[in-house]
């Protein structure tokens, strides 16, 4: 290489590195300790892939996040917004923007004085939790979602569901900080939920739930068993993300699907397309449970998306149905999450 070209690369290089400080410094100076630089987002996300956050924020309360995503906006850089990382795909060269995690440090649960039935939760709340307190408390609605390994903000924000128990069948208003880092309250009967989705944009950080009146015995048994029941279909000894694909909607389903008895879910079109067991590095289709791709060790993000790339061409070769993402792909770069 000329002499010249390697100069000019090197003084490009120490240019981008000041670039990165400056920003650094100026994403420290306004948000204080609870930035950090370079967090694998691997150890965030139960798939255990994933690359470097640029900047890691954890805030503490409403306001911190206003200021996250204010600060983000002045900046001009991307952020993304996760939970619990249950049910996202970290891409290996990481993300070059803002995460905020939304975590312990905003799980309040306050019950309302007139009536018990009406919890305001804090995003962070991990959902399992809410699930056994309501149900200790005699109150069912979210009892069933025991085995959601999430937070309550991802939760409303995916519309996760669990033995015909969704969050949009509980939410009474989300309290969102916007883009621009206004917070706007939103009536739960203004969401345009749809399955697995609620439409909603920016962040959740509190939700309004209402629940109804039961038993506390029959509701802590019933927890019990959904956890037993998930426990024996998940394969919990490897690194997911839960169901990678949702389930076809009737306007999906072609004839060809009738051999695969019903009703036709994403998992049973994979298994029926042979594909259990598909492997490509350390991402493999579960023996256990077709719609899931496990992280088998070592498994890479490009990996878990060779594979996802596969069984959408198997099935559609297959039974004429193009699967559609559940998890959501976090891309370097992007402003927000691909849906
Ligand atoms: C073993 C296993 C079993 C699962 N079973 C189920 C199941 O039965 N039903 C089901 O519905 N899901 C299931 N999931 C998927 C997952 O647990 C849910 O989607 C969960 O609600 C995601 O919450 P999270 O906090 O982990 O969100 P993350 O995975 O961190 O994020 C998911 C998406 O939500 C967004 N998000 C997260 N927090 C917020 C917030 N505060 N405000 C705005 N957007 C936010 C993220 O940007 C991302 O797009 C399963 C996952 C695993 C690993």
């Amino acid at each position: 290489m000329a002499l010249r070209t390697c100069r000019s690369l090197f003084r490009r290089a120490a240019a981008i590195r000041n670039v990165k400080t400056e920003l650094r410094d100026e994403l420290s100076a306004q948000l204080g300790e609870s930035v950090k630089f370079g967090a694998s987002l691997a150890s965030l996300s139960t798939y255990r892939v994933g690359g470097p956050a640029e900047a890691l924020f954890e805030p503490c309360s409403a306001e911190d996040v206003s200021l996250g995503l204010r600060t983000a906006a002045t900046l001009e850089i991307p952020w993304i917004v996760v939970g619990l990382g249950s049910n996202i795909l970290a891409a290996d060269e990481g993300f070059a923007g803002l995460v905020i995690r939304m975590g312990q440090r905003l799980a309040d649960v306050a019950r309302d004085e007139d009536d018990d039935s009406l919890w305001t939760v804090g995003a962070g709340l991990p959902t399992p939790l809410l699930a056994k307190q309501t149900a200790a408390a005699g109150l069912e609605g979210v009892h069933r979602l025991i085995g959601v390994p999430g937070t309550v903000g991802g939760g409303v924000f995916m519309n996760a569901g669990a033995h015909a128990q969704e969050f949009r069948d509980v939410v009474t208003w989300v309290d969102v900080v916007a883009h621009d880092g206004t917070r706007s309250r939103i009536p739960g009967d203004s969401i345009p939920w749809r399955y697995r989705s609620s439409g909603l944009d920016g962040v959740v950080v509190a939700t309004q739930i209402s629940l109804q009146r039961g038993d506390p015995h029959d509701l802590l048994r019933d927890v019990k068993n959904y956890l037993r029941w998930r426990k024996r279909g998940t394969p919990f000894d490897r690194p997911c993300c839960g169901s990678v694909f949702r389930n076809p909607t009737a306007e999906q389903l072609t004839e060809r699907v009738d051999e695969v008895g019903s009703p036709p879910t994403a998992g049973r079109l994979i298994d029926a397309a042979g594909l259990k067991g598909f492997r490509v590095g350390g991402a493999e289709v579960s023996p256990m449970h077709a719609n899931y791709i496990v992280n088998t060790g070592d498994a890479t993000a490009r990996d878990v998306t060779s594979v996802i790339e596969t069984v959408r061409t198997r099935v559609l070769d297959r039974f004429g149905i193009d699967l559609q993402l559940e998890v959501r792909l976090l891309h370097q770069g992007s402003r927000r999450e691909d849906s």
